[in-house]
């Protein structure tokens, strides 16, 4: 995770043969500095993969693709609300894609799948790669019986922890109407939510969960990780690995599988976007 919080996402998902950004949250020099933290440089991304338009999601992605040129893959709603929004007038690189699609960027498959967010067509992913696979869940409201199904198997689970539901409730500087669209159906994942996915999930293959979108004001790491650890502790799983990503750090590095050694085969999986300008 390159940085997660209400002020901004971005994470990189990477096999030997690809480099994914899912999302472009922060500023793009922040990008550039976190990506060369973890000895990437933006030449290297294969592409950039958007859950939503949000702000928090998108903010450094303009300026990032406009001066490295990295293909943008999005679901078409997503595109024109980014578009509407930013000037990218000349970015010619989109890669649409159907939400719940499932699609190959080089040997990193991409599974699709829509989540309930105050958004124009907010999106959920797992990621396949070799032995691996890995759930990204964050900015959304609750989560559906489709997405627990989909999250069944994986190994790694990203999940937003957004606030503490006291720490919300008893905020005084958020008027009352920005607290009911947090904790509405489109909104946001509390602690607790976030915990009872978790816990749905213990009967699959999950062994690591990285916590992330934490709110400034309502939540704090300490927080997130105690309500995660008392609901995991209830099953007897305190095996579980469990971080908490933050705004400011790239968390280390997260070893989900392995990939097949040698060289990748690529295939001719472009013909199935709409490379429209
Ligand atoms: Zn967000
Ligand atoms: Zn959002």
């Amino acid at each position: 995770m390159l940085g997660s919080g209400s002020a901004g996402n971005s994470a990189l998902v990477a096999t030997n043969h690809c480099r994914i950004l899912v999302d472009g949250g922060l500023s793009a020099r922040q990008l550039v500095l976190r990506l060369e933290h973890c000895g990437v440089v933006p030449e290297q991304l294969d592409g950039v993969l958007l859950t939503h338009e949000h702000g928090d999601h998108i903010c450094g992605l303009e300026v990032l693709c406009r001066k490295f040129d990295v293909p943008i893959y999005c679901n078409s709603l997503t595109r024109e609300a980014v578009r509407y929004d930013n000037s990218f007038g000349r970015h010619r690189n989109w890669r649409v894609f159907g939400t719940g699609a499932d699609f190959s960027i080089c040997d990193i498959t991409v599974q699709s799948f829509p989540v309930p967010h105050d958004a124009v067509d907010p999106l959920g992913f797992v990621f396949h790669a070799g032995s691996g696979s890995l759930g990204f869940i964050t900015d959304l409201g609750y989560v559906t019986k489709l997405i627990v199904e989909r999250l069944r198997l994986v190994q790694t689970l990203v999940i937003e922890t957004n606030h503490d539901e006291k720490l919300l409730q008893n905020d005084t500087h958020r008027p009352w109407p920005v607290k009911q669209r947090i904790q509405s159906r489109h909104g946001h994942l509390s602690n607790t939510a976030a915990a009872n996915v978790i816990e749905e999930l213990l009967s699959g293959n999950i062994n690591r969960v990285v916590l992330g979108h934490l709110s400034r004001d309502c939540n704090a790491p300490e927080l997130a990780l105690k309500t995660v650890r008392a609901a995991l502790a209830k099953h007897g799983r305190l095996d579980m690995e469990i971080h908490c990503a933050t705004q400011f750090e790239v968390t280390p590095r997260f070893r989900i599988g392995e990939t097949s050694p040698g060289p990748f085969q690529p295939t001719f999986e472009n013909a199935f976007f709409q490379n429209a300008l």
